[in-house]
């Protein structure tokens, strides 16, 4: 049997016995007996994989299509749950719009960076969770920055700032952090003043959603706040994260989950091909028990269009939002006061948000969400905009924009529905749930696939 890294026994375990039961509860078969079983063997066996749940059910041969975050923990509860995996990535690299990129720095050096910088949430229990089951010490490849108010605030607040601040937070609270559709970020912000709509409510909003207050869903935006604000901490190993705790990757997005996954597969004898794009799915579901869709959206439409014809076309009424990444090397002497610091944007200074790097001494990460327009004025505005608020000059490095970085979280749109066939299901950060476009509403759409 394969050996699993401490880190993840506990939770493996837990989890798998929480299944069990559910299964239990469902009247499975002899399934009292697999958990009264499991119960024991857990207690001494911490170690093992695959999970229990694999004498339930015979093991299948699962094709993932796509290695983002979503094909990546898919395949890993795949592989947990005693079944036989094969990964088909289109790309030569692994972790989808969440991975890392070759780059030159300005000295000629070669370096790894993101292709969009990244955050993570400590709300993000599930892709937590996922990172721990394949090994990953969450400490050494993420900076906890608990968020405040001073996070945010890029110029002094008057009392009547704060006031409307408390005013508009006791509203959300008594709404249960809750409202209809249809109601927009901005609109449920009248009680909040220009400036706490400017520092916290705006950027707040563009971080999360990607999409501008005036048209982002208020729905959404309540329930990532209600999940940071309200929902208890992330325990881990003895450990914990506030759940609205910021966590900065410490080095690049490939190492932090992907590369760790590819290689727990494949210790667990499932293949993982890269630079393989799948055409068409007829192949693949002749070859294989069941196929997991696990690519863009835009991709996941071109192959189903045949067998799920509205489906697709509700894939194909999804907008996007574009987010650019603006590398800029200050001099080496520089440093940030904080591993991020905000930054007062309007469009002619489009950068939200700063990052410290810690691939070179000096190089920073400009965050640009909601993009608009050209990659060489957006540079050229941020690199402006970098100058003037660091009070350093900065050399260009590399300005990533991602086009369709993620979805429009707008109050119009319409989500398509969890999809799941005959033999054939559909996982990704666009699909159905409580998350706008992220790294946890990826990982969370695989949990009942
Ligand atoms: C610049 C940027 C910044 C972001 N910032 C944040 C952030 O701070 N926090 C956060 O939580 N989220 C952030 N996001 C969003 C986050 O990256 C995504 O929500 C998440 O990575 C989506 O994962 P996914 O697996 O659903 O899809 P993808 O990552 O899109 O994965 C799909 C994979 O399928 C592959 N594929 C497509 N078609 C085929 C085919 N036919 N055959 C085989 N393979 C195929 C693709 O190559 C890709 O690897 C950001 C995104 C971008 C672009």
């Amino acid at each position: 049997m394969a050996v699993q890294t401490s880190a993840t026994k506990a939770n493996s375990a837990s989890i798998d016995h929480a299944r069990c039961k559910a299964a239990a509860k469902a009247g499975c078969e002899g399934v009292d007996v697999e958990v009264a079983r499991f119960a024991n063997m857990s207690a001494k066996y911490m170690h093992a994989t695959p999970s229990p749940t694999s004498h339930l059910q015979p093991a299948k041969r699962i094709a993932i299509i796509g290695a983002g975050w979503a094909g990546l923990a898919a395949a890993v509860r795949a592989v947990q749950t005693g079944h036989s995996v094969t990964v088909f990535e289109a790309s030569r690299s692994l972790g989808g719009r969440a991975r890392a990129v070759e780059v030159t720095l300005p000295n000629g050096e070669s370096i790894t960076l993101d292709n969009g910088q990244h955050v993570l949430l400590g709300a993000y229990r599930e892709t937590l969770d996922v990172m721990q089951t394949v090994g990953v010490d969450l400490n050494a490849v993420l900076t906890r920055l608990p968020i405040s108010l001073r996070t945010f605030q890029t110029q002094r607040w008057r009392f009547m700032d704060h006031l409307s601040l408390v005013r508009t937070l006791a509203e959300w609270l008594l709404q249960g952090f809750s409202c209809p559709e249809g109601i927009t970020v901005m609109a449920l912000s009248q009680k909040a003043s220009k400036r706490v709509i400017a520092d916290l409510i705006e950027p707040l909003c563009l971080s999360a959603l990607n999409t501008a207050p005036a048209e982002a869903s208020g729905r959404v935006f309540l329930r990532v706040l209600k999940d940071a604000f309200t929902s208890k901490s992330y325990v881990w190993k003895g450990d914990r994260y506030v759940s609205s705790d910021m966590l900065i990757p410490e080095i690049d997005l490939g190492r932090v989950f992907p590369s760790h996954t590819g290689s727990w597969l494949q210790a667990r004898g499932s293949a993982v091909r890269l630079g393989t794009r799948v055409a068409s799915l007829q192949p693949l579901q002749n070859e294989f028990d069941h196929v997991v869709i696990a690519t863009s959206p835009w991709e996941a439409a071109r192959l189903l269009r045949d067998l799920a014809p509205d489906w697709a076309a509700s894939v194909d009424a999804l907008a996007y939002r574009a987010i650019a990444t603006v590398y800029a090397q200050a001099p080496a002497d520089f440093e940030l006061a904080k591993p991020m610091l905000a930054l007062p944007s309007d469009a002619q200074n489009p950068a939200q948000f700063v990052f410290a790097r810690r691939e070179a001494k000096g190089l920073l990460a400009f965050v640009v969400s909601d993009a608009k327009g050209e990659r060489a004025d957006l540079e050229r505005l941020v690199l402006v905009q970098g100058e003037a608020r660091l009070g350093v000059a900065l050399q260009p490095v590399s300005t990533i924009v991602e086009k369709r970085a993620t979805f429009a979280c707008t109050t119009q749109m319409k989500r398509p529905a969890k999809l799941a066939l005959a033999g054939l299901s559909v996982v990704g950060d666009y699909v159905e749930g409580p998350y706008p476009s992220t790294i946890e509403g990826a990982v969370l759409s695989t949990l009942q696939t």
